[in-house]
C-alpha cells in the first residue's frame, strides 16, 4: 500500500473492519480506489458481501456536489445487492447466504410520525447510505465497496425469482417510481400516465405502470428511444418533447405525469398535457429550482407534487411485486474500473438504461494491496 493510501486509511479508519471501495475526493467527482473501514456486526446488523451496485443519477449529482450537500471522501452507491455473510444476535429476518439489498437509507429516528407510518424516507433524521452521518458520528459509505453492514430494519430481501444484477436498480429507481404511482393513486387500471425522461427511473416507471394496467406515454428528448419504449417496455405512445405538433395533439389527455428529468427543464408543456385535476409528480432533482407557471396550474385545478424513494415496508412490497410481474431493470453491467467513463456517459444520457457495477468480480483486482 502506498504511503498516501495509508494516511488516507488512518483518517477514514474509525472502525475495526478493513474495507475498500472507490471514492471521489473532491467535486471533480473522479473516483479511484479508497481504503476505509466499517463497524463490527452489531446485534441488529446484517453484514453482506456486495455483488452488484447500480449507478443512479443521484450518485453523479453527489459526486459533483450539485446539491451542495456532499462530503468527501465520498463512496457512492445506493442500489446495493449482495449475499449475507454474518448476522447479529438479534437478527431474525435474515440468515447467512440470503440475497439482500440496501437502498438509499440506513437509519432513521424510528419514533417520529413518518417512521410510525413506515415512511422512514420522510423522517427528518433519515440517514443516507452515503455522504451521511451515522449515529456514532462517522461518515457513511455506499455500495461501490466490497461489503456493507446495516441495521436489519433497512435491509430488504431480494426475492428468489429476481436475479441480483437486474434487481439492484429497483432499490432506488424502482421504489421511487413505484411509490409515486401508488401514493398519488396513479396505479388504477386504465389511467393514462406520462413518463418524462426514459432513463433509469423512467424505464422502470414504464414497466411498473404497465404492470398496474395503465396506458403509458413516454415523453422524451431522444427519438432514438422510441422503438424500445414501445416494443421493449410496452409503452402505448411516445412523444418527442421537441415536436410541438405531437405535444399539441396530446394536450389534456393524461391523469398524471412522473417527471424523472435530472436537468433543468420547463414544466409548462407537461402541465398542458394533464387533464383537469391531473397530477405532475416530480421525482427528478435538477440543480436549479423549477419555474411554476401558476395560470397553467390553476386552469384545471392541477397539482404539482414531489416524491422521494419509499419506506422500508413499501420497498419490500415493491420487490415482491416486481418478482410477481417479472419486472427487471435493463442494465449494462460494467467493471469497477470503468466507473469514471460510465459517469461521463451517464451525464450525456448515453446509457440503456442503468449501469450496474459488477462489484463481486471486478472490484478487488483494482485495489493495489488486498
Ligand atoms: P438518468 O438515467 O440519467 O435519466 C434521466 C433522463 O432524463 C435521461 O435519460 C433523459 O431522458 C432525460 N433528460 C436528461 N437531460 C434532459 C434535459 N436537459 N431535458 C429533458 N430531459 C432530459 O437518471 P435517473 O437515474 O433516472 O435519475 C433521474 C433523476 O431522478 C435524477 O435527478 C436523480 O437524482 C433523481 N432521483 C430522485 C429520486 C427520488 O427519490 N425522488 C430517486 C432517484 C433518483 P430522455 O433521453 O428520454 O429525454
Ligand atoms: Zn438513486
Amino acid at each position: 500500500m502506498a504511503n498516501s493510501e495509508y494516511v488516507e486509511e488512518q483518517e477514514a479508519s474509525v472502525h475495526p473492519v478493513k474495507t475498500y471501495g472507490w471514492a471521489a475526493r473532491d467535486e471533480s467527482g473522479i473516483l479511484s480506489p479508497f481504503y476505509f473501514s466499517r463497524r463490527m456486526t452489531g446485534e441488529e446488523d446484517v453484514r453482506f458481501k456486495v455483488m452488484y451496485c447500480g449507478i443512479c443519477h443521484t450518485d453523479l449529482h453527489f459526486l459533483k456536489n450539485h446539491w451542495g450537500i456532499s462530503s468527501y471522501p465520498l463512496v457512492p452507491g445506493h442500489e446495493i445487492v449482495g449475499v449475507v455473510t454474518e448476522i447479529g444476535t438479534n437478527v431474525t429476518k435474515f440468515k447467512v447466504g440470503d440475497k439482500v439489498g440496501v437502498g438509499c437509507m440506513i437509519g432513521s429516528c424510528r419514533t417520529c410520525e413518518s417512521c410510525a407510518k413506515n415512511l422512514e424516507n420522510y423522517c427528518p433524521n433519515m440517514i443516507l447510505t452515503y455522504s451521511g452521518k451515522y449515529y456514532d458520528g462517522t461518515t457513511t459509505y455506499g455500495g461501490y465497496s466490497n461489503e456493507m453492514v446495516a441495521d436489519q430494519h433497512y435491509v430488504v430481501r431480494i426475492p428468489d425469482d429476481l436475479p441480483l444484477d437486474t434487481s439492484a436498480p429497483l432499490l432506488c429507481a424502482g421504489i421511487t417510481v413505484y411509490s409515486a404511482l401508488r401514493y398519488f393513486e396513479l396505479d388504477a387500471r386504465g389511467k393514462h400516465v406520462g413518463v418524462v425522461g426514459l432513463g433509469g427511473l423512467g424505464h422502470l416507471a414504464v414497466k411498473f405502470a404497465k404492470a398496474f394496467g395503465l396506458k403509458v406515454t413516454v415523453i422524451s428528448t431522444s427519438p432514438s428511444k422510441c422503438k424500445e419504449a414501445l416494443e421493449r417496455f410496452g409503452a402505448d405512445l411516445f412523444l418527442n418533447s421537441h415536436d410541438q405538433d405531437q405535444l399539441q395533439a396530446a394536450m389534456s389527455t393524461m391523469d398524471g405525469i412522473i417527471d424523472t428529468v435530472s436537468a433543468d427543464h420547463s414544466i409548462e408543456t407537461l402541465l398542458h398535457l394533464l387533464k383537469s385535476h391531473g397530477k405532475l409528480i416530480v421525482v427528478g432533482v435538477p440543480q436549479m429550482p423549477l419555474q411554476v407557471p401558476i395560470f397553467t396550474l390553476l386552469g384545471g385545478r392541477k397539482m404539482i407534487a414531489g416524491s422521494g424513494i419509499g419506506g422500508m415496508k413499501e420497498t419490500q412490497e415493491m420487490l415482491d411485486f416486481a418478482a410477481k410481474h417479472n419486472i427487471k431493470a435493463d442494465i449494462e453491467v460494467i467493471p469497477m474500473d470503468y466507473i469514471n467513463t460510465a459517469m461521463d456517459r451517464l451525464s450525456m444520457g448515453d446509457v440503456r438504461y442503468r449501469f450496474v457495477v459488477d462489484v463481486r468480480n471486478t472490484l478487488q483486482k483494482t485495489m493495489s494491496s488486498v
